[in-house]
Formats: C-alpha cells, sequence, structure tokens
C-alpha cells in the first residue's frame, strides 16, 4: 500500500513543523504535497489546480513563509483573493503558520484606508488584497510598492476573474518586476485563465488534482429487493444469466458463508468460501484456486476478503450489505479495476435498506433497483449454454468418449426421444420453469402506498403546537435533514401523521429511533387508521404479490441496465 506523505517528508523545517502540528494538521492535502516541495526547491513559476476546501492556501502560504526573509522590511510577497472574506481567510491561514516572524498586511475595499497605509509603512513582508483595493494603493496612491517581489499569487483565479477582475489584475501584474513566481490557484480551469497564463505566467509546473471520485465509474451498481429467505434463490439466477462470472460474494457471517458456498456447490458452481474460522493455509489454497480460475466463485467475509488482490473480477456480490457504508465501498471496489468494466450487485432485504440509504447518500447516488431474471429467461440461458457446451463436446474428441453406447442407447426409441429421457436423467426439473421457487420482491422494502410515499406517525400534535408547517420544520430540525416531497399531513390533537418519500421514511424513523431506542417519536404508521385512506383497508403492503403492479413500487422507478433482458419473456 502506498504510504502516505507526511510534512517530514516535503523538506520544512523544524520551526514550520511545530506551527503545523500546533495547528493539528496531520497530514498534507494532495495539492500540499505537490506544489509545497516544487515551491521550496524549484523555480518555475506553479499553477495549482484542486476543488475547494483541499488545503490551497497552505501549499503556497506555507513555503512563501519559509523563503521570505523576516529581517527585510519590502514586500516580497503578493496574494490578490476575490473577496474581503478570502483575503481575510488567506492572510489569517498564513499568519496562523508564521509565528509572528512576518508581518502581514491586509487591503480591501470597505476598510479604512489610512490604516492601511499606515499598515504598509511599517513594512510587511506578505500582502493579501483585493485587485481593486491593491491598485489602488499601487497606482493612484501609491502607498505600495511591488518592486521587490519574489512572489505573485493569484488565489482562487476562477473567481476573481468571474467577479470581473481581469483588467486589474493585469495593470497591478504590469507593475511588478520581470524576476518573480507567479502562483495561481483556482478550483477550476476555465478558458479565460488561459489567457492570463499565456501573458503572464512563463516557465511552469502545474500541480492538478483530480475531484476524487467516490465510486468507479466502470462499476454498475445494482440491486435487488428480496426476502432475507429468498436471496439464494436470487443469486442463483442473477448467477445463472450471467455467461463469464468472476467475483466475490460477501456475506455477514461465517454461517451465511459456509451456507451460501455449499448450497452453491450443490448447484454445480465452481465455488469455495473462506472466512475466519478457516485455517490459514487452507485459505491461502482457495486464493490460488480463485486466482487462476480453478474456482470463479469466492464466498466470503469482509475480514477474510481483505488484501485479496485480484484485478478482473466481473462481478462483486453483496448477499447483505455491510454494517457501515464505507465498507460497501470498499467491497465493490473490487470490481472494475484497470479499465475493465465491473458489476456490483446488492440482495437488499428489509433489513437491508436502511443500510441502503446511507450507502447511496455516502457515494452520492443512487443506486438502480434491478428485477431479477424471470425462470423463463434463466432457463433460456442455460439451454443456450448446453447447447453452447455440446457443440464443443462434439467439435472435440471427449465427443466420442460414449459413442459406441450412444448407438445402443439410440436403439430404444428416436433420437428426440432418447435425448430427452437423457435430459431428464442429468437435469432432472432444471429447465422446467414450473419448478422454480418463487422469489417474492419485496415491495414492503420500498414505497406503497399514494405516490409511492410512506405514512409514518409522530408523537406530537396540536396539544404541542404543531401545525402541518411547524411538524415539517420540526421534523427537519430534529433531523438536519430538508423534507422534500411531503405529501399529505394531519396534525391531530394528540399525534399527527405525515407522508414522506421512502428515503426521508427511512431517515426519520432511523433518527428517531437513535433518539430513543424504546419510544420513537417517529414510527410507521399503522395500517387501517380511521379516518385515512379514503375507504381503502389499509394500503400498506398491497402490493407485495409478485405479478401484481410491482413496478410501481418504487418513486426510482425500475431500471434495465444496458445490456441484459429483465422482461419475464422474449
Ligand atoms: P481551498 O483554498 O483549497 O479552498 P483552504 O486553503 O481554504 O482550501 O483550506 C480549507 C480548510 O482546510 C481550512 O480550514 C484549512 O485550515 C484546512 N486545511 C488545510 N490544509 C489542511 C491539512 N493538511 N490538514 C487539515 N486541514 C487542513
Ligand atoms: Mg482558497
Amino acid at each position: 500500500m502506498e504510504q502516505q506523505t507526511t510534512f517530514k517528508d516535503l523538506g520544512l523545517s523544524a520551526k514550520m513543523l511545530e506551527a503545523i502540528e500546533k495547528k493539528g494538521y496531520q497530514h498534507p492535502s494532495p495539492i500540499q504535497a505537490g506544489v509545497i516541495p516544487l515551491l521550496l526547491n524549484g523555480d518555475k513559476d506553479i499553477i495549482g489546480q484542486a476543488q475547494t476546501g483541499t488545503g490551497k492556501t497552505a501549499s503556497f502560504g506555507i513555503p512563501i513563509l519559509e523563503r521570505l526573509d523576516p529581517s527585510a522590511k519590502h514586500v516580497q510577497a503578493i496574494i490578490l483573493a476575490p473577496t474581503r472574506e478570502l483575503a481575510i481567510q488567506v492572510a489569517e491561514e498564513i499568519q496562523s503558520f508564521s509565528a509572528n516572524t512576518a508581518k502581514i498586511q491586509l487591503l480591501y475595499g470597505g476598510q479604512n484606508i489610512r490604516d492601511e497605509i499606515m499598515g504598509l509603512k511599517r513594512g510587511p513582508q506578505i500582502v493579501v488584497g483585493t485587485p481593486g483595493r491593491v491598485k489602488d494603493h499601487l497606482m493612484k496612491r501609491k502607498t505600495l510598492k511591488l518592486d521587490n517581489i519574489t512572489y505573485f499569487v493569484l488565489d482562487e483565479a476562477d473567481e476573481m476573474l468571474n467577479i470581473g477582475f481581469k483588467e486589474e489584475i493585469e495593470e497591478i501584474l504590469e507593475h511588478t518586476p520581470e524576476q518573480k513566481k507567479v502562483l495561481l490557484f483556482s478550483a477550476t480551469m476555465p478558458k479565460s485563465i488561459q489567457d492570463i497564463v499565456h501573458k503572464y505566467i512563463g516557465d511552469h509546473d502545474t500541480v492538478s488534482i483530480k475531484r476524487e471520485e467516490k465510486t468507479n465509474k466502470n462499476i454498475t451498481q445494482v440491486c435487488y429487493k428480496v426476502n432475507e429467505r429468498d436471496k439464494f434463490e436470487a443469486l442463483c439466477r442473477v448467477i445463472e444469466v450471467e455467461f463469464d462470472f468472476y467475483g466475490i460474494i460477501f456475506c455477514k457471517t461465517k454461517a451465511d458463508v459456509d451456507e451460501v458456498s455449499v448450497k452453491l456447490m450443490n448447484r454445480g458452481y465452481k465455488v469455495e468460501g473462506i472466512h475466519g474460522d478457516i485455517e490459514q493455509r487452507s485459505r491461502e489454497k482457495t486464493l490460488t484456486r480463485f486466482k487462476n480460475k480453478t474456482i470463479t466463485i469466492l464466498v466470503a467475509t469482509d475480514v477474510a476478503a481483505r488484501g485479496i488482490d485480484v484485478n478482473n473480477l466481473t462481478h462483486v456480490v453483496n448477499y447483505s450489505l455491510p454494517d457501515n457504508a464505507e465498507t460497501y465501498t470498499h467491497r465493490i471496489g473490487r470490481t472494475g479495476r484497470a479499465g475493465n468494466k465491473g458489476e456490483a450487485i446488492s440482495f437488499v432485504s428489509r433489513r437491508d435498506s436502511r443500510m441502503l440509504i446511507f450507502i447511496e447518500r455516502l457515494i452520492k447516488q443512487k443506486i438502480d433497483v434491478s428485477k431479477l431474471p424471470d425462470p423463463s429467461h434463466v432457463i433460456e440461458f442455460k439451454k443456450k449454454r448446453l447447447i453452447k457446451n455440446t457443440k464443443e463436446m462434439i467439435d472435440s474428441e471427449e465427443g466420442k468418449y460414449y459413442l459406441e453406447f450412444a448407438k445402443e442407447l439410440l436403439e430404444t426409441g428416436t433420437p428426440e426421444q432418447v435425448v430427452s429421457a437423457l435430459l431428464k436423467e442429468g437435469y432432472n426439473t432444471e429447465f422446467d420453469e414450473e419448478h422454480y421457487a418463487d422469489v417474492k420482491e419485496d415491495s414492503r422494502t420500498v414505497a406503497s402506498g399514494p405516490n409511492g410515499q410512506r405514512r409514518l406517525f409522530v408523537a406530537k400534535g396540536r396539544n404541542d403546537n404543531m401545525s402541518p408547517w411547524t411538524l415539517i420544520q420540526f421534523l427537519e430540525r430534529e433531523t438536519g435533514e430538508k423534507m422534500w416531497d411531503v405529501g399529505r399531513i394531519e396534525v391531530l390533537r394528540e399525534f399527527s401523521f405525515i407522508n414522506v418519500t421512502p428515503d426521508d421514511a427511512e431517515v426519520l424513523l432511523a433518527i428517531f429511533k437513535q433518539k430513543n431506542p424504546r419510544k420513537p417519536l417517529v414510527v410507521e404508521a399503522k395500517q387501517k387508521t380511521n379516518g385515512w385512506g379514503g375507504g381503502r383497508s389499509g394500503w400498506g403492503f398491497r402490493w407485495g404479490n409478485r405479478r401484481g403492479g410491482w413496478e410501481r413500487r418504487d418513486s426510482r422507478g425500475v431500471s434495465n441496465r444496458s445490456g441484459r433482458r429483465i422482461g419475464r419473456s422474449k
């Protein structure tokens, strides 16, 4: 694993390291790790790009402090920032590392100019200011001299151009010596910046930190909402329709690993399981077999799978979702590597559905709910595979193995009769739709009821000064979450009912459960409450049956991933 860079590695002075430690920074951010050494050792101009909040200020502020001469009483560095607030922030950040050895003067509009002039007379080494005010001091009042600067910093350059400071910036630049380092920092690099770069930036290094992708674009993520007891059947169907499944199936417990791997083995898959109770040597052997594809399915717990580096997995399956959302991203990060496509499949039972929401929040994207391939579809695949395998056998020598016996068998009936009997003998009911176990795709895990919303009971009513409006405000305050798309609200004397989106429902239920596990203030509304639903008898779980209307079950809709047929029949 890659060792994380430390501030010490960057070649900073003991004094600076002390200041950094005092500030509580443990590791340099990527932009800092990139820019600081270049500024300390190199002599080129610098263009630094990294998203907001990644510590760009310290990336130039620290080396400037290291390199300036505190005994010299002239301006050695000028930093331009787009607004007064940003200028103040930059000055404060730099000051916090300087242990008062360097003097910093702020210059921005709206501040008393006399104070600024006084400050400039005291001989600051660093000036931080907004372009308008700096230009004012420099050109109109001549109270600022930049003849001897070493560093010219354009901070938040994109913002400065947005605000329209291009002219001022260029005028200020014209008043600086040829010999200086220009440092340009920005969260984005719009075309307009290129102009400045061409005109004013010479030989330079660029440090560009890409926005960290939470999830890899090569990984398709889907989930199937099924009951706990149907998970295995669902898993088999999903694996069955993949021609080249090569993946890890993650389970929550060791017992699950054992059960799933044994059951898969019984169905003829090349599979083994690993978990902490299995002897180390045996685990290593399993891993070797997995790596050389003697087995193509590995069933594992998170702990046992740690450190497995197989690069070309086609699938990662979450038989159960992990206990925390970070683990999910670690799990699925094992596929879609090295530019390959990968698929992450999760089976989400009711027990998992809350975690799904936390995961979606972490990865900042919705995971498509997919529909299981139904038996006819699975059988179609199995038949195709058998035909393909049979052809291959005939083409190879292997197909001749039973040739004599085959002749004998063919005398017992027509060829069709014989093959059919053999299929029954060899595959029993595997190609018979009727013999497939039903999988109930669990509509209860997601929305049901009007507009796909869920109805919650809140133990606060008019007696607690609740109105529909204050109820929403109350819920938002208590959860720190915005409640979108609130549906029908009923405020009664002692309590209230509110319709919210399934996601919001999960969040509300989870948060209030955390606040008071015994008697949460918000719970799922019971069915068949009087006066609700316009005479409908309990809409709660109406859509649980297999065929009927399940496609309406999710407000997100049911999505077909491209490349896989999902329909029940052709
Ligand atoms: P940017 O200019 O890239 O938007 P800032 O320089 O304003 O980011 O820094 C954002 C926040 O991160 C500030 O509060 C700063 O004190 C803090 N920060 C900067 N570098 C580090 C670090 N290495 N470790 C921890 N916090 C840091
Ligand atoms: Mg900044």
